[in-house]
């Protein structure tokens, strides 16, 4: 399977995802993992790893990364998952290193939906509450930064010099979602974190296009194409990353579905090979 990456300003993501198959991503800066697939040899300089839930095809990596990690004497992996597979992540994890005869260096930390962690300069990720019928998050990347108070803004530069001269307040510090990663997700996501709409990249889930597996999507805790169709004039993101189709359809059939259906994002949509 070919790499998928997306570069974007200073951003780049890398990953790979299937449905029941694997799911991970990497985001630079800071390098962190947003879920672990089956293990993947780009994820070893992740030092923050993110699991937004304990199915197999997100969280099976895990032991493989801190393996990976500890062999090479990297930083402490600092490890966060829903709080209430904290316990399972944990055995899992000794299990493993019982197995290679090995102790990983790691922490591990539940997180509840509203909690933040800083990953570097300017950079802290918030978790969110996702629907999927077994403990799950979503995770924002949110970046602080500095930005012209609204007052400002289109004013030409040596009269904002001037003003700053002056001793005049010119900007305020604004914190904005830059990524999005929902795992995986049912519907109700569009309702419970309408932030996702506003983030710079959004990497949803899309697992079922097919009419008769709307049901199926609904009960799984999946996303349909259908649910993105009835709020598509709502995503006002730069780039919106499909992930985790099933198997059953081709990458070919989704482009076609998005370029039909959704009309006004299909420009601004990438696939995940
Ligand atoms: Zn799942």
């Amino acid at each position: 399977m070919s790499g998928f990456e997306l570069k974007l300003d200073e951003l780049r993501i890398e990953g790979a995802s299937r449905a029941g198959d694997r799911t991970w991503f990497r985001v630079h800066p800071p390098g962190l993992a947003f879920d672990t697939g089956r293990g993947a040899l780009a994820l070893t300089g992740a030092e923050h790893v993110f699991l937004s839930h304990g199915h197999l095809d997100h969280a099976l990596g895990l032991p493989f990364v801190l393996s990976n990690r500890t062999m090479q004497e990297l930083a402490p992996t600092r490890v966060y998952c829903p709080a209430p597979m904290v316990d399972e992540i944990h055995d899992f994890v000794v299990a493993a290193a019982r197995l290679e005869r090995e102790s990983y260096v790691y922490e591990l930390a539940g997180l509840e939906p509203g909690d933040r962690v800083d990953v570097g300069r300017d950079l802290v990720v918030e978790a969110f509450a996702v629907e999927h019928g077994v403990p799950a998050l979503g995770f924002h990347l949110l970046r602080r930064r500095k930005r012209l108070l609204a007052e400002h803004r289109g004013r030409p530069g040596p009269e904002l010099a001037e003003l700053r001269r002056r001793g005049v307040e010119l900007e305020e510090r604004g914190e904005e979602v830059w990524v999005t990663y929902c795992g995986d997700t049912g519907r109700s996501i569009f309702d419970r974190e309408p932030r996702l709409f506003d983030a710079e990249v959004l990497l949803l889930e899309c697992t079922f296009l097919a009419p008769a597996d709307g049901d199926r999507a609904a009960e799984f805790g999946h996303l349909h194409l259908r649910d993105l169709e009835r709020c598509a004039e709502r995503f006002a993101n730069r780039a919106i990353v499909l992930h985790h189709l099933t198997r059953r359809h081709s990458l070919d059939e989704l482009r076609l579905a998005v370029t039909e259906r959704l009309p006004g994002l299909a420009e601004r949509v990438h696939l995940v090979p």
